[in-house]
């Protein structure tokens, strides 16, 4: 049985909420009572997502929103807030891959676009969070980092790049703001069952079997597994809770 979380009267804010762990995680917020904005810039998967939950009786709005444009983000969090009165929590989960590429290939271009979407987005997500939050003295936040923040892989430099930087903010900012009422952690999925591990497995570019293999539980992760990880992070349960970058990977960097 998991556990359940009473968010009634709370305002949760999610990125890359259309697929994946993303959209696991908005839902397991509206079932636990948040009202959720879900944003993402797939407009009509995150369109899809949110006439569903409305339509399951919860709370919500739909915002295409572009992390990797700051002007976006703000935009999306003010209309959050204009609209549900208050932010409790956020999960700052967009994020792309790209194609693994010998780390001497590599092109700027490919550098800058997934730390654009990897790791700027998250910092644009937490400075316009936190801009409402410190009014309030209290939240929570969450930022997807990745078994790629806490190891390094062959072929992947650029990726596990953002998301080790993740890491980097999330404790510096959690340092900053535990002593004026707002937690800051990160999660750090392993291989999870998602839209982007499919799409990485149809590529050529992941070997599930080999995957599944390199998790000590022996198999992928699922979406839902790391919603529950966030919202425990968001609940009060986890209010010691400061600056931890949280492995939810089936045993991956305990090896
Ligand atoms: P996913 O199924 O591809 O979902 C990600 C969502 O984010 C998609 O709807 C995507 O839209 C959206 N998105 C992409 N770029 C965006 C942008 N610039 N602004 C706003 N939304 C954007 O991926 P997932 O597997 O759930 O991954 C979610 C997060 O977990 C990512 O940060 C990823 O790096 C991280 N992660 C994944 C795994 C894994 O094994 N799956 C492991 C560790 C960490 P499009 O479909 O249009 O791109």
């Amino acid at each position: 049985m998991n556990p359940s979380y009473d968010f009634g009267g709370q305002v949760a804010f999610v990125t890359g909420a259309g697929s994946g762990m993303g959209l696991a995680t908005a839902r397991a917020f509206a079932r636990s009572g948040a009202a959720v904005a879900l944003t993402d810039v797939d407009g009509t998967a995150l369109n899809t997502a949110a006439e569903q939950l409305a339509g399951d009786g919860h709370q919500v709005l739909a915002l295409t929103c572009d992390v990797s444009d700051e002007d976006q983000v703000a935009a999306a969090v003010d209309r959050t807030v204009e609209t549900f009165g208050r932010l409790d929590m956020a999960y700052n989960n967009a994020g792309i891959q790209i194609p693994p590429v010998d780390a001497a290939e590599e092109s700027a271009e490919q550098f800058d676009r997934v730390h654009a979407v990897n790791l700027r987005g998250v910092w644009a997500c937490m400075k316009h969070e936190l801009r409402h939050m410190r009014a309030r003295g209290s939240g929570a936040i969450v930022n997807c980092s990745s078994l790629g923040g806490l190891v390094g892989l062959p072929g992947r430099a650029s990726y596990h790049a953002t998301k080790h930087g993740v890491i980097g903010l999330t404790g510096s900012a959690a340092l900053e703001y535990a002593p004026r009422g707002i937690r800051v952690n990160a999660v750090c999925p392993g291989t999870i069952d998602t839209p982007m591990v499919s799409d990485m497995i149809a590529k050529g570019e992941l070997d599930r079997a080999e995957a599944e293999a390199n998790q000590p539980i022996n198999r992928l992760g699922t979406a839902e597994e790391i919603a529950e990880a966030v919202l425990w992070l968001c609940s009060p349960g986890a209010a010691f809770v400061v600056g931890v970058a949280l492995p939810v990977d089936g045993g991956y960097v305990a090896q």
